[in-house]
C-alpha cells in the first residue's frame, strides 16, 4: 500500500505558501487545468484591465494615450518586468512580436556577428517553428549556412569551432527535459560561438539566470507560464554587450535611433529598441502585464520547488495506479533534469487525452504518442494531481478512451 491518499495532498495544500495565488485567477467550475504550459489561465485582473484600456485609453484618450497612458514605452516597461523573471537587467528585454519572429531577428543578428562561420546547432526534435524559422532564414540569406541537428546528449559535442550560433530551447516541449544553460553557453563561448536560448517552456516555470550564464540572446512566449492571454506578445533579450553590435534585419521605424525624427534613411537604435519592428499590439500588451505582475510577486525558488513536487507526485501516482496500462514516462525522472511538465507515451494517447478532457482534466496531446501535463504552481493544487490521476485510472481501467467520440480529431490538439 502506498502512503498517498487524497488527504495527504489536501494537507500539502494547507501548508502551501503559494496557495493564495490561486485566488487571483479565473477558475472555471470543476476544471483541473494541466495545460498552463500551452495557454496560461486568465488573471482576474485581466478583465478589468482590458475594459479600461478599451473604454478609457482607446475610447476616450485616443491618440494622446501614446504619451498619457504610456503606450509608447509599454513594450520596454513589460520587458523590464520579464527581465526580473529571467535573470536579465533593465534595458535588456522587450515584450514584442511573436516568438518565431523574435527568433528570426536574433538568429539573423547572431549570424551577422559570426559572418565567417556557417553552422547553426539546433535540437532537431525541438518545437518545429524554431527549425522552420532557421530554415527559412538560411534560404533567404543564400550564403550556404547549414543546421547541425543534435539531440540532448549530443549537443556539447556538436559545438565545434565552425559553429556560428547554438540555438536551443531550455525545456523541451514534448519530453520536458531541461538543458544545462550554463554548461552549453560556456562550451559555445569556448569555441567562439554565440547562444540563443528559447525560454518558451521555462520563463515563469523555473528560476533562470541569463546574465549569470553569460547568455547572448534569448526569447520566449507570453501566453504560456506568463499567463499573458491567447497570442500574447512574446519577448526578446539581447545582452547589453551585444546591443548595437549586430544588424537587426526587420528595420521598422520603431527600431530606428529616432523614430519621430522621420528621417529618410535608416539608423538603428543602439539599445534594446533595435529589436522592435513597428507599432505594438497595445490591447495584448496591457493584459500581458496582468500576468507579469502576478508572476513578479511569486518567489521563483518556492515556485520551482512546488512545481517539482507536483510533477514528482504525478509521476509516482501514475506509475502506482496506472502502471499496468502501457503508459511510459517520457520525462526525466531526476528532478534537476526536468522543467514543469510530465509526458507519457501511449499509442492511444490522443483518445486517452480526449477522454480526460471530457472528464474536465485538461492536458494536451503531441503527435505521435505523447500525452502532456503542465504544472503551474500558482494555480494548481496538490489535490488536483490526485484527482487527475484517479480520473486517468478510471479511464484506463474501464477502457473509456475506446469511445469513438474520442478519436475524432480537431484542428488543434
Ligand atoms: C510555444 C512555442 C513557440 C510558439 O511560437 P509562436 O510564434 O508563438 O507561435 C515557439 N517555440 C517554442 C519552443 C515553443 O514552445
Amino acid at each position: 500500500m502506498s502512503e498517498y491518499t487524497r488527504d495527504f495532498f489536501l494537507a500539502l495544500d494547507n501548508g502551501d505558501e503559494l496557495a493564495d495565488f490561486r485566488t487571483e485567477f479565473h477558475l472555471p467550475e470543476g476544471l483541473i487545468y494541466l495545460d498552463g504550459n500551452s495557454l496560461g489561465m486568465m488573471p482576474k485582473s485581466a478583465k478589468a484591465r482590458a475594459l479600461d484600456v478599451v473604454e478609457r485609453e482607446w475610447g476616450e484618450d485616443l491618440i494622446t494615450s501614446w504619451n498619457k497612458n504610456g503606450w509608447f514605452h509599454l513594450a520596454e516597461k513589460l520587458g523590464d518586468k520579464i527581465a526580473g523573471l529571467i535573470g536579465a537587467g533593465p534595458g535588456e528585454v522587450m515584450a514584442c512580436d511573436a516568438t518565431g519572429l523574435n527568433l528570426y531577428k536574433l538568429l539573423s543578428m547572431a549570424l551577422d556577428m559570426r559572418s565567417d562561420r556557417k553552422v547553426i546547432v539546433m535540437e532537431g526534435s525541438n518545437f518545429p517553428t524554431d527549425n522552420y524559422m532557421a530554415q527559412g532564414l538560411i534560404g533567404q540569406l543564400g550564403r550556404g549556412h547549414e543546421i547541425r541537428f543534435a539531440e540532448k546528449d549530443e549537443i556539447l559535442n556538436a559545438i565545434t569551432e565552425d559553429v556560428a550560433v547554438v540555438s536551443l530551447t531550455q525545456v523541451h516541449y514534448k519530453t520536458g527535459h531541461l538543458l544545462d544553460m550554463k554548461a552549453i553557453t560556456e562550451k559555445a563561448h569556448e569555441v567562439g560561438a554565440l547562444v540563443i536560448w528559447d525560454l518558451c517552456h521555462s520563463a515563469g516555470a523555473l528560476p533562470i539566470d541569463l546574465n549569470g550564464c553569460q547568455a547572448d540572446f534569448a526569447l520566449g512566449c507570453g501566453y504560456k507560464y506568463l499567463n499573458g492571454g491567447p497570442g500574447a506578445p512574446a519577448f526578446i533579450y539581447v545582452a547589453k554587450r551585444h546591443q548595437g553590435a549586430a544588424h537587426q534585419p526587420l528595420t521598422g521605424w520603431w527600431s530606428h535611433a529616432a523614430p519621430f525624427a522621420f528621417e529618410r534613411d535608416y539608423r538603428p537604435a543602439d539599445n534594446i529598441w533595435q529589436t522592435l519592428t513597428g507599432t505594438q499590439p497595445i490591447l495584448s500588451l496591457a493584459v500581458l502585464e496582468c500576468g507579469l505582475d502576478i508572476m513578479g510577486r511569486a518567489d521563483m525558488v518556492k515556485l520551482r520547488e512546488k512545481s517539482l513536487n507536483l510533477s514528482g507526485y504525478f509521476i509516482d501516482l501514475v506509475e502506482e495506479h496506472c502502471g499496468d496500462f502501457g503508459l511510459t514516462l517520457a520525462t526525466p525522472r531526476a528532478r534537476e533534469d526536468r522543467g514543469s511538465q510530465v509526458s507519457f507515451r501511449h499509442e492511444k494517447g490522443f483518445a486517452i487525452m480526449q477522454a480526460l478532457i471530457a472528464d474536465k482534466v485538461v492536458g494536451d496531446f503531441r503527435a505521435p504518442d505523447i500525452i502532456r501535463f503542465g504544472f503551474t504552481p500558482l494555480y494548481t493544487r496538490y489535490v488536483d494531481i490526485w484527482d487527475a490521476v484517479m480520473c486517468l485510472k478510471n479511464i484506463m481501467e474501464n477502457d473509456l478512451w475506446q469511445n469513438p467520440e474520442y478519436s475524432k480529431t480537431s484542428a488543434v490538439t
